[in-house]
């Protein structure tokens, strides 16, 4: 049987939040990109959907409509033991579902007039005929004069191209679950999102609160499944729901911490199909839409005659993203190494809060932290922060 066959400039396969605002800014620069996705939208994705402050200049102002719970406290445990909450006089994110979030986004694609193919999976890319990528998805064959794999965690495009960027991978572990279940303890999760930290080596667990539901998940290195999910197990026990009677979500969680090569001719990755996850918070969806916008960037120069343009796409990735996600996944390594320590340090002292708020509101970068990281001048600023005693709002 032979396949229908087509040919397009640019060839977005995935439409999450990285594929889907690519595409966007590629139609406001005046190219008409074709984006795949082998799920109908809206489609679940498993993700706690806490969507940081730094991560909304990336996005279109009209987003109100799909944030739910706006969060200003951190309620912080260790080894679910005793737990200290601190507040920030500021949003420090918002939640979305992600459900809605990405259908969002996506309709915003189709209003701007994007050529959207759902439920059609990319099976296989062979390079040419001349410098052009001939695709293989499971309805048509495609020719594309540059292809980006938007295509999350286990990547097909990576694989296709022979990329392999992700240093660690992770896994995640959820529940959904009604808020109504906590009875009176519920309003404990208002604006708050709950943290325990040092229950396991590089792991940790959280709960968000989003609409009438919270999202119950833990995190930690996929050879650890095991423990994972008994850690799971223990959270829910802790918060009185022993009996759990909702589906656990698992999904990979790509970390690349150092400068593994991300494209290959005219086939660029980018967000998680990337590995573009913070090693220590988790955070995805910032780096997805950040590495985008470099791709969006390079890709119109390409096609406005600059030949080179493409390439700079890598060094400005390492540029602007691998340095805040290695200095997060030395900082996470250092955190977890302290241990107890740093978990008191946290509780005592209000200047690492403040300076963890202001690199979600991203006023701050990790790089910047870790390059200010000298013990000494560390210790000073503590001394001289609780000296003032500042009152946080
Ligand atoms: C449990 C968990 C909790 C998380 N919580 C947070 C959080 O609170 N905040 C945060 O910022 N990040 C969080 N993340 C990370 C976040 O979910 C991801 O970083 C983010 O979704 C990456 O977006 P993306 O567009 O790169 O990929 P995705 O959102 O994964 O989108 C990829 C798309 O590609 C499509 N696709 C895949 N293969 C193919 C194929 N062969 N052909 C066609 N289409 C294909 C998929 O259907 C999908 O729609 C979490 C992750 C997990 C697992």
């Amino acid at each position: 049987m032979t396949l229908p066959s087509a040919s397009r400039a640019v060839v977005i396969i995935g439409a999450g939040p990285a594929g889907a605002s690519l595409a966007y800014e590629l139609l406001q620069g005046g190219l008409k990109p074709l984006i795949l996705d082998k799920a109908v939208f809206p489609r679940i994705k498993v993700c706690a959907g806490g969507l940081t402050i730094k991560a909304l200049k990336f996005l279109p102002p009209d987003l109100g409509a799909v944030l739910e719970d706006e969060i200003r406290r951190v309620q912080l445990s260790f080894n679910l033991g005793r737990a200290f909450t601190k507040a920030w006089h500021q949003p420090l994110l918002y939640t979305v579902e992600r459900q809605r979030f990405d259908a969002f986004l996506m309709e915003g694609v189709r209003q701007a007039g994007g050529e959207f193919g759902e439920e059609e999976r990319l099976e296989a890319i062979t390079p040419g005929p001349g410098d052009l990528s001939t695709l293989v998805t499971s309805r048509r064959l495609i020719t594309a004069r540059v292809v980006v794999g938007a295509d999350g965690a286990r990547s097909r495009v990576a694989q296709c191209a022979g990329l392999q960027p992700v240093d660690f991978w992770h896994l995640g572990l959820q529940m959904e679950v009604p808020r109504n279940l906590m009875g009176k303890s519920a309003s404990a999760f208002t604006r708050t999102v709950h943290l325990d930290l040092g229950s396991m080596a590089d792991g940790y667990a959280w709960i968000f609160p989003r609409g009438e539901v919270l999202l119950i998940g833990v995190g930690g290195p996929v050879h650890q499944g095991p423990q994972l999910k008994r850690y799971h197990a223990r959270l829910l026990s802790h918060l009185g729901l022993d009996e759990p009677r909702f589906p656990l979500a698992a999904h990979l969680v790509p970390h690349r911490v150092t400068p593994k090569p991300i494209m290959r001719g005219r086939v660029l990755l980018v967000g998680d199909a990337a590995g573009l996850v913070d090693f220590w918070t988790g955070e995805g969806i910032f780096s997805a839409l950040h590495s985008a916008h470099l791709a969006a960037r390079q890709i119109l120069k390409f096609f406005q005659g600059e030949a080179g343009a493409l390439a700079h796409y890598q060094t400005r990735v390492d540029h602007e993203i691998t340095p805040e996600l290695t200095a997060s996944y030395q900082i996470a390594k250092i955190f977890n190494y302290l241990g107890p320590l740093a978990y008191k340090c946290l509780e005592r002292y209000d200047y690492p809060w403040e300076v963890f708020c202001r690199v979600m509101r991203g006023d701050r970068s990790f790089g910047e932290i870790k390059k200010r990281c000298r013990p000494d001048i560390l210790f000073r600023k503590l001394l001289v922060k609780s000296a003032r005693n500042r009152p946080i709002a």
